[in-house]
């Protein structure tokens, strides 16, 4: 059995193997190459690297499913007229939001980012790790926004006047569908991830989570699946507390196959919502745990996860994304101690 066979089946519902590992791994793999991030970024994209950058932390680290890319959320900022840094050492970063100011919205929106570099790396990813899942990674809506508009204007927008914001939102997701469309067709991709850290009810108020990032989300969704692909879905926020119980239920009833739940979630009641409706996502934190270490804390904290979920339709993942910079000794204890664990 396949790496491949034991995420996608679990998508499906109808696990196979044991517990498969997904880091979601967006940067790290430079750190794996120990190159420069400018080395992918600077110029034209370069696919060949990204792919090996991703491969080789692959083949140190032995996780079952990788991003076809290093990625970066602002692939599209400098196309609209923004700015990108990319520093040495780190992560790539907006430095100029493209529609910090209204005009520059109107001026650069027919401007479009040439994706076939990135998904030349996916292609290279893909054709070389047959029997691993690779996840096409992208912004969820608000969270695409945030980029675009500046988080703070564009929480500001949608407190006072949403229509501007609802403007922005709609050209994302039409450059999302688009990018998507383009790793469909080329079979790039074994399935979406939706990372959505702005997506968040406790943050933008589960009315404008439901009348947006539901409302687009469920039209993504609906094009994704008319290719065959499953998708994940990865909001922020406290999904385990009352206040949000309805919201997760309307989340999963969207028809993901997948919700992976972030920090200060607790599994065991996201578990009971997603049970027979999607795979559970997650694991352990990645600022406390996983950066900080020693071993036996991450070792136990995945030990933590892995009894309760073991029997479960569950991949497991950290809180969050992984960047350059976290140790990949690290990752390799983790990937390890999910591995070998077994449930006394
Ligand atoms: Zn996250």
């Amino acid at each position: 059995m396949t790496s491949k066979e034991q995420v996608i089946s679990r998508l499906a519902l109808s696990p196979i193997g044991p517990t498969p590992v997904f880091p979601r791994d967006l940067t790290l793999g430079l750190d794996a190459l120990n190159i420069s991030t400018g080395e992918i970024f600077k110029n034209e994209y370069n696919a060949d690297l990204a792919a090996k950058a991703v491969l080789a932390l692959q083949k140190t680290t032995h996780h079952d499913a990788v991003i076809g890319c290093i990625h970066s959320a602002g692939f599209d900022v400098e196309s609209f007229g923004g700015e990108m840094g990319y520093p040495e050492r780190g992560i790539p970063h907006v430095q100029r939001h493209p529609f910090s100011s209204p005009d520059n919205f109107y001026k650069f929106k027919e401007r479009k980012y040439d994706y076939s570099q990135v998904v030349r790396s996916y292609n290279i990813v893909k054709s070389n790790s047959s029997d691993l899942a690779v996840f096409g990674n992208l912004e969820a809506p608000v969270t695409r926004a945030g980029i675009y508009r500046g988080l703070e204007n564009l929480m500001m927008d949608l407190n006072l006047d949403q229509t501007f914001a609802r403007e922005i939102v709609e050209l994302g997701v039409e450059r999302a569908t688009e990018y998507i469309e383009k790793l469909a067709k080329n079979q790039s991709v074994d399935a979406i991830f939706f990372a959505a850290a702005s997506d968040n009810p406790d943050m933008i108020g589960p009315e404008t989570y439901e009348s947006i990032t539901l409302k687009y989300m469920y039209q993504l969704i609906k094009k994704i699946h008319d290719f065959g692909l499953p998708v994940v879905f990865h909001p922020h926020g406290n999904f385990s507390s009352d206040e949000l119980s309805s919201t997760l239920d309307k989340t999963i009833d969207l028809g993901i196959d997948g919700f992976q739940f972030a920090e200060q979630n607790d599994h065991n009641v996201i578990l009971q919502h997603t049970k027979n409706r999607c795979c559970i996502l997650g694991g352990i934190n990645v600022t406390d745990s996983l950066l900080l270490g020693p071993d036996r804390r991450i070792i136990n904290d995945c030990n933590r996860y892995m009894n309760d979920l073991y029997n479960e339709n569950y991949i497991f993942m950290c809180s969050c994304s992984l960047h350059r910079g976290i140790s990949i000794k690290n990752v390799k204890t983790m990937v390890d101690a999910v591995k070998s664990f077994k449930l006394t």
